[in-house]
């Protein structure tokens, strides 16, 4: 069987472009996933440099990549190069996922959010359709993930950010059941909420106790909560939703469940999900 460890002539190449990129868990993933279902596919990094995407996304037309994988400071850029957006990459104006169609047509995706819901519904079970939703952080990926739980059905989409700009314009993508509710305030709204979602950078990297994006007292048994930072696998949040008896998510069901419909779109193969995530958690720990 031919593998991403033997590249031949008639080897597919898809790429992740970024700045920096090296840092980038997503050549772990693909190739984790190409290798488990033996795709003659291979993945790598490529440090583009800031105001250059239009340039890789030229290249990625000229080589005939696969698939390209888009991440910081490229998505917007990207969103404006590509042939058209998809609807959810159009309305966040972001696209983190090129696919080149059949006819050479290059279409932007944004994956996160079907990739947030994607995770949720396998870690909790839980169907955000009905039910009182917070989302803390309106960056990209706090737009993602609040779009997606509007279009999922939540019953309420509240939108908590240090800014208000930005929880002004991610409420703005959620339509009647989003709201903006400030920080000073959001201590009833989260405990009254089913589902409460950390967004923010708050907690990622090596975060002190203290380190969290709200106040988790309120935090009790019958919420799920879920980080969208991975790293580290268990963040203060989650530690203390976890205490308060909180069904807690990190974020590599999100971080896979992107990358998971990426693979889809690019290969026509139903991705081989476990696999990911034992690759990423292995990453992770290692
Ligand atoms: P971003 O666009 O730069 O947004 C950062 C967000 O964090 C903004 O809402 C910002 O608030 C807020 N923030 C930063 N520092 C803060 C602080 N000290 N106090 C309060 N709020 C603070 O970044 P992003 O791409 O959305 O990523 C956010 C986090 O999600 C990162 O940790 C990233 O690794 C993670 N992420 C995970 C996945 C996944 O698949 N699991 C996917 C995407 C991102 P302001 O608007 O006020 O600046």
């Amino acid at each position: 069987m031919t593998g991403p460890s033997s590249p031949t002539g008639t080897t597919r190449l898809a790429a992740v472009i970024g700045s920096p990129v090296r840092h980038s868990l997503s050549p772990v993933l693909h190739n984790a996933a190409f290798e488990a279902l033996g795709l003659d596919w291979v993945y790598v990094a490529l440090e583009v440099a800031p105001g250059e995407a239009g340039a890789a996304v030229a290249a990625m037309r000229t080589l005939g990549l696969g698939g390209l994988s888009v991440t910081m400071p490229h998505k917007e850029d990207v969103a404006a190069a590509v042939d058209r957006c998809a609807d959810d990459a159009a309305r966040l104006g972001a696209v983190n996922c090129v696919v080149p169609e059949p006819d050479g047509t290059l279409v932007g995706h944004n994956t996160d959010g079907p990739g947030f819901l994607a995770g949720l519904a396998a870690e909790s079970g839980v169907d955000p359709r009905g039910r009182s939703c917070v989302v803390v952080g309106a960056g990209g990926a706090g737009r993602a993930v609040a779009m997606a739980l509007g279009r999922a059905g939540a019953a309420e989409v509240a939108v908590v950010n240090r800014s208000r700009e930005r929880a002004e314009a991610a409420v703005g993508l959620i339509g009647e059941t989003g709201r903006v509710v400030e920080p000073a305030a959001a201590g009833p709204v989260v405990a009254a909420a089913d589902v409460v979602v950390n967004a923010t950078s708050v907690g990622m990297g090596r975060p002190g106790p203290d380190d969290v994006p709200f106040d988790v007292s309120v935090l009790h048994a019958g919420q799920v909560v879920v980080d969208a930072v991975y790293q580290p696998l268990v963040t203060p949040l989650l530690a203390a939703a976890a205490r308060r008896g909180a069904v807690a998510v990190g974020g590599i069901p999100m971080l896979v469940g992107q990358a998971a419909v990426a693979f889809e779109l690019w290969t026509g193969h139903e991705a081989p999900v476990e696999a990911m995530v034992a690759a990423a958690r292995s990453a992770l720990a290692g």
